[in-house]
C-alpha cells in the first residue's frame, strides 16, 4: 500500500478531478493514504495561476468523502508555489484553514514557467537550469522551516524543456543544490520523489543523483507523490519510487496530519 502525497483535484485551476473520482482511483491503485495538495500559486505568470483555492468549500467536501471511503486516509494538504512577492500573502490565506501537509514547490523562475515553451527562448540549457536550481536555493533560504514540510519536484525546469541531453542532475548546479538539500536535511523537512516525470523522462523528480546526494548530506525523509491530475495517475509508479528510495538506503517515508510528521517504514 502507498501514500500518495501528491495529488491535484478540481479545486486546482489546472485539475478537472472529481474528489470523489480521486479516491475512487487512489483504492484501485493501492493507495491507502492520499494527501490532496492543491494548488496556490500567487504571482504566477498566468491568469487563472491567480485563482485562490476554494479550502472551505473542500474541508466540506473531503469530510463527505472520508464517510464514503473509510478505509482511506485522505489528508488536505495544498502546493504552495513560491513567490517572494507573496509568500505572506499565501501563508495568511492558509492559515485559517489548520492543514494537514504544506507542499513547497517553485514553477516560477524569473517571470515564466517552465511549463511554457516560452521560457526556454533564448536560454542555453546551462543557462535555463543554473536560473531555476539559483532561484529554488532562494526561495529555500528564504522560507522559515515551520511553514513547510516538504519540497515538491526537484528538477521542474527539465520537464517540459525542450533539449536533447533532458535530465536535471546535481552536475548542472552543485553549490545550488547542496545549499537546498543541505537546509531540508538540516531542518528534516522532506523531499518528494515525483513520479510525473516518469512518464517522458527516466529521472524521477528528484533524480537518483540529488537523492543520493540529499542522502549524503544527512537528508532521511522522502514523500512519494504522482502529482496526479487526473484519475488515471493516482498512485502512478510509486513502487519504483519506493524501490529507489530504498535502494539509495532511505529508511522512512513522510505522512503527516495536522502538520505534524507520521513517519511510515518504506
Ligand atoms: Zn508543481
Ligand atoms: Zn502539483
Amino acid at each position: 500500500m502507498y501514500k500518495d502525497y501528491h495529488t491535484h483535484s478540481r479545486y486546482s485551476y489546472d485539475s478537472q478531478q472529481p474528489l470523489e473520482a480521486l479516491a475512487a482511483a487512489a483504492e484501485a491503485a493501492q493507495v491507502d493514504e492520499i494527501c490532496v495538495t492543491d494548488h496556490i500559486d500567487l504571482g504566477h505568470c498566468s491568469p487563472e495561476g491567480n485563482t485562490l483555492p476554494d479550502l472551505a468549500d473542500r474541508h466540506g467536501a473531503i469530510a463527505a468523502l472520508r464517510q464514503a471511503h473509510p478505509g482511506l486516509v485522505i489528508r488536505e494538504g495544498i502546493e504552495i508555489g513560491d513567490c517572494p512577492a507573496t509568500r505572506r500573502q499565501m501563508l495568511d490565506f492558509l492559515k485559517p484553514f489548520r492543514l494537514d501537509y504544506h507542499l513547497l514547490s517553485l514553477h516560477m523562475v524569473d517571470g515564466n514557467d517552465p511549463y511554457y515553451p516560452s521560457f526556454y527562448e533564448g536560454k542555453t540549457r546551462g543557462h535555463a537550469y543554473r536560473r531555476y536550481a539559483e532561484t529554488l536555493a532562494a526561495a529555500v533560504a528564504a522560507w522559515d522551516p515551520a511553514d513547510y514540510d516538504a519540497l515538491a519536484h526537484l528538477g521542474y525546469v527539465a520537464k517540459f524543456a525542450p533539449y536533447k541531453n533532458k535530465p536535471f542532475r546535481h552536475a548542472d548546479a552543485p553549490d545550488a543544490i547542496d545549499a537546498v538539500l543541505r537546509r531540508l536535511a538540516q531542518n528534516g523537512k522532506a523531499l518528494e520523489i515525483n513520479t510525473s516525470s516518469l512518464k517522458n523522462s527516466p529521472d524521477t523528480m528528484a533524480s537518483r543523483d540529488i537523492l543520493t546526494r540529499f542522502r549524503d548530506l544527512g537528508g532521511e525523509l522522502i514523500t512519494l507523490g504522482s502529482d496526479a491530475h487526473a484519475p488515471e495517475f493516482i498512485g502512478y509508479r510509486l513502487e519504483d519510487a519506493r524501490q529507489l528510495a530504498l535502494s539509495l538506503g532511505f529508511r522512512y517515508g513522510a505522512a503527516f496530519e495536522g502538520r505534524q510528521l507520521r513517519a511510515y517504514r518504506l
